[in-house]
């Protein structure tokens, strides 16, 4: 699979996919775009080459950015855990951050479960699965090859006590699904810790 970071500001964004069928990975802090788009272009991607975006959960520096992204023409995956949480995304941002508030009615819901026909749609084998532990709405896409993009997944043993159970779960969940690789929301990538 083709996989691309497009990342700034100590933060990773990927697209994965070919063609005009790709999906992006997070996008970083409101008014970033002219960042995502010289990244994109270095790495001669258009954004009408990339129809759709998830956020790995609804956190600044992985989310603040959605809105201006969507009226590019980007349609915003959302998982039912992640309904939520998106209206709170505003309380973490100040004046300064102008933030554009993402609207609700025009993306496209997507339950765990539809995911997996809906990356295939894209011609991009795997699944959209729920990994709480750093936030209750994060998700983490895994591809069949063994990648998984986990944005800010707490690392196991990192966790503090309250956290623990779902980060424990959460990297349960992503070993029994033949993890190999973890494409993180910050820092290299790495193998799946054991
Ligand atoms: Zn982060």
């Amino acid at each position: 699979m083709n996989i691309v970071n497009v990342g700034y500001d100590s933060a990773n964004y990927y697209v994965i996919g070919a063609n005009a069928a790709r999906l992006l990975v997070d996008v970083g802090w409101p008014g970033t775009l002219p960042k995502l788009l010289a990244n994109l272009k270095r790495k001669d991607i258009s954004l009408k080459e990339i129809p759709y975006l998830i956020c790995t959960h609804y956190h600044p520096d992985h989310a603040g950015l959605t809105q201006e992204v969507k009226q590019h023409g980007v349609r915003l995956l959302v998982l039912e855990q992640q309904i939520q949480a998106i209206p709170v995304l505003k309380t973490f941002m100040k004046p300064v951050n102008r933030y554009l508030e993402i609207t609700l009615q025009d993306n496209l819901g997507l339950t765990v479960k539809e995911s997996r026909a809906f990356l295939l749609s894209l011609g991009i084998a795997g699944e959209i699965i729920a990994t709480p532990g750093h936030s209750e709405d994060s998700v983490s896409v895994v591809l069949d090859e063994g990648e998984a993009f986990t944005g800010d997944l707490t690392p196991p043993g990192f966790a503090d006590e309250r956290a623990m159970e779902s980060v424990t779960r959460s990297w349960n969940d992503l070993r029994s699904l033949r993890v190999k690789t973890i494409y993180p929301g910050h820092g290299p990538i790495r193998p799946l810790p054991g």
